[in-house]
């Protein structure tokens, strides 16, 4: 067995670095606001739903274009979309280096906006779509389409299999009627991923149908965006009132539409994953360089074993946290995502809750001064919380890893 990194990825790595130093920092300095202590109220636009402000999202996509001008934004995608063919080795090793960095522009995390790309709903209509819906694909990549993941409802998050959002067929069109939660990204979405029930029975993966619904379909609307954790929010209530759309608005095949799903999720698992360890492992050296520092009754913290030990802790969990999912990424260029889902999820529940642990820890070494917006750990931590609910929470992970041990699998997200 082999363990080292290979070096066309460490020279990848190096390559960011400098493509950071060069074209984002300048930016991000030209921005302190986004940044400092100011950052949630600088980015939010409280008087108008607590969406993002149209200027940090316009730096944002910014950081984007030049990171797409340099060759880097997608690094994961196909040589035939522009990209560079990247493994899931390679985005998770960079995913994981940017995380290591700390807040920036280089990988926000609010936003979830990195200049080395994750395109899951892209990747869904390139895998799925038909050649009308791949056509979008390109208008996505320049930032003039977005497409938007709706299955989550009022009644069923991890239950997903028991939504209640019906489609039904009239003529040559379908016409969906029901009610998602937290569907992100609505502000600025030129489309919504719609799942609904088309046959069957609730309970039961088979029966339910994706549909690639325009935003601005007559009876598609967004009453409200929920507040969060971390602000700002894009997690849209969404009504369809009898949507009427072209039977050809269907992605994939019809009934089938929980598979699109399951690999919407594993492609953000892994990824979230890896920036878990990342951040973990920043918290983790700001915390050794703070107690080096910092002197209390006449000696540096370092010098405490009360401090070390969980630092120490935090570090043992992390080398094996990294180690498994450098292994599961591995895995995942060698196999289809499915043969995996297992590993994908321990990766996903131990690396997010890793992450909170570290950032927790970080705040605790820091004393007052970690509780304070003057450092990143508060930020750290709440926008890693939301990993270990969304995108299956811990015990739909759990349950996944669970169902591959004892051989049931249900119809949930795993
Ligand atoms: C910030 C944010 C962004 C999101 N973005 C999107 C998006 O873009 N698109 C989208 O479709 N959804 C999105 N979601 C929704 C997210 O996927 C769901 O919140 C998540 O799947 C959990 O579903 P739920 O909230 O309905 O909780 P529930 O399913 O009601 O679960 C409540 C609690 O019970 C636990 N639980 C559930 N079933 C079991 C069980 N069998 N055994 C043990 N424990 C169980 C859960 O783990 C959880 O802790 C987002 C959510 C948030 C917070």
């Amino acid at each position: 067995m082999d363990f080292t990194i290979p070096a066309e990825l460490t020279q990848l790595l190096a390559e960011l670095d400098a493509f950071i130093e060069r074209e984002i920092k300048p930016l991000e300095e030209q921005h302190p606001e986004y940044f400092d202590y100011r950052r949630e109220y600088a980015r939010t636009d409280f008087e108008h739903g607590g969406l993002p402000r149209p200027e940090w999202e316009a730096l944002l996509a910014e950081a984007r274009r030049r990171a797409d001008a340099a060759g880097f934004y997608r690094y994961a995608l196909p040589r035939r979309l522009g990209g560079r063919d990247g493994t899931n080795l390679g985005m998770a090793l960079i995913r994981e280096h940017l995380a290591a960095k700390g807040l920036g522009l280089h990988n926000d995390l609010q936003t979830e906006s990195s200049i080395v790309g994750n395109f899951p709903t892209l990747l869904i209509l390139d895998r799925y779509g038909t050649p009308a819906q791949q056509a979008l694909i390109p208008a996505m990549l320049a930032g003039e389409a977005s497409v938007a993941f709706g299955l989550t409802e009022p009644n069923h998050g991890s239950d997903a299999s028991w939504l209640e959002t019906t489609a039904w067929r009239d003529g040559d069109d379908w016409v969906i009627r029901g009610r998602k939660r937290f569907n992100s990204g609505m502000h600025r979405a030129t489309h919504d991923l719609v799942f609904a029930r088309t046959a069957g029975t609730a309970g039961k993966a088979e029966g339910i149908t994706a549909f690639l619904v325009p935003r601005e379909t007559p009876g598609l609307e967004v009453p409200f965006y929920w507040w969060t954790f971390n602000m700002p929010t894009d997690h849209a209530e969404v009504i369809l009132n009898d949507v009427r759309v072209p039977k050809d608005a269907v992605v994939g095949e019809e009934g089938r539409g929980l598979e699109l799903a399951r690999f919407f999720v594993h492609e953000n698992r892994i990824r979230q994953a890896a920036s878990g360890v990342g951040a973990a492992q920043y918290c983790i050296q700001e915390s050794v360089a703070y107690a080096r520092q910092r002197v209390t009754f006449g000696k540096p913290l370092a010098e405490r074993q009360a401090i070390q030990w969980p630092l120490a802790e935090l570090q043992t969990e992390c080398e094996l946290v990294r180690t498994l999912v450098y292994k599961t990424a591995w895995l995942l260029d060698q196999q289809d995502h499915l043969a995996v889902s297992a590993l994908v999820s321990m990766c996903n529940y131990r690396a997010n809750l890793l992450a909170c642990n570290a950032a927790d820890r970080a705040m605790q070494v820091h004393g007052g001064l970690g509780y304070t917006r003057a450092k990143p750990f508060e930020h750290i931590y709440r926008h890693h919380r939301r990993y270990r609910i969304t995108e299956g929470s811990e015990e739909i992970q759990l349950r996944n890893i669970a169902g591959h041990l004892f051989g049931f699998i249900g119809g949930q997200r795993g």
